[in-house]
């Protein structure tokens, strides 16, 4: 074969390659409409339509108070698919001491539930859960949110609804974005698959790839829409509003 053709051959087969690698790595979240526009801080936060519905202390996975400043954001999915599993059922879930974990705590606990509709707070945001890596520092830095995914509900709302409230937190508690992270990114000790595929949907292969970097996008598109601006209230969540259900006695650090 002639240099050229053989160099030509070359060539070509290595774009094929690329091109084959490139179109493996594409995000999966077409489904999701463009980021929306946001006047104000406080528009943002209200559309997450958040209620809280804390664990009551001292009992179910609140027996135990473990204080946290929270220096991460965690993504979760469900893989929860029964029916009606949406954000209210986790609450309610979560109340009743229904997830046991096996952790020094014994229960599963986490900070917020995100559905198509809604977003509920089950623990303070300065108070520790046991969702991501038991006694490691996911667990003891990160706020932990859980996507719902039951059947028949609208994912592109929920995943959206996640990265509001990932930008939203991002400005309360001055966490930077590279500090957004999946679950995946910390390793449970003793598991034979040490980093989970969770949030599944969000990972390439089990991993973060072109999936995970467009979400990240989208929460910095909300972040940067609101990162300049002050709110009234300093402290999540900011503002009664649509907060529907205030336990100001569950609230806070204790005392
Ligand atoms: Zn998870």
């Amino acid at each position: 074969m002639p240099p050229a053709i053989r160099l030509l051959l070359t060539a070509t087969l290595g774009a094929l390659v690329v091109l084959a690698s490139t179109s493996c790595q594409s995000s999966k979240l077409t489904y999701l409409e463009p980021p929306t526009q946001f006047e104000s801080p406080e528009e943002l936060f209200y559309s997450l339509n958040l209620e809280q519905d804390f664990i009551r202390r001292g009992t179910a996975g609140r027996w135990k108070f473990r204080p946290m400043q929270p220096r991460y954001i965690t993504l979760h999915s469900t893989q929860n698919y029964a029916h009606g599993a949406d954000a209210h059922r986790h609450a309610l879930a979560l109340k009743r001491g229904a997830l046991k974990g096996h952790n020094s705590l014994g229960y599963m606990t986490w900070h917020f539930t995100v559905d198509d509709y809604h977003t509920v707070q089950h623990l303070p945001t300065s108070e520790r859960g046991e969702h991501a890596d038991f006694e490691g520092p996911g667990n003891r830095y990160s706020i932990g949110i859980e996507m719902c995914e039951h059947a028949g509900h609208d994912r592109a709302k929920t995943v959206d609804r996640s990265a509001r409230l990932a930008a939203a937190l991002m400005h309360a508690y001055d966490i930077p974005l590279r500090n957004v992270v999946p679950h995946h990114h910390w390793p449970r000790a003793y598991y034979k698959q040490p980093h989970k595929n969770c949030p599944h949907f969000l990972l390439d292969n089990g991993k973060p790839g072109a999936t995970w970097r467009d979400y990240r996008k989208r929460v910095k598109a909300y972040y940067t829409q609101i990162k300049d601006k002050k709110l009234a209230a300093p402290v999540f969540p900011l503002s009664p509003g649509r907060v529907t259900r205030i336990d100001r006695d569950n609230h806070g650090p204790r005392g």
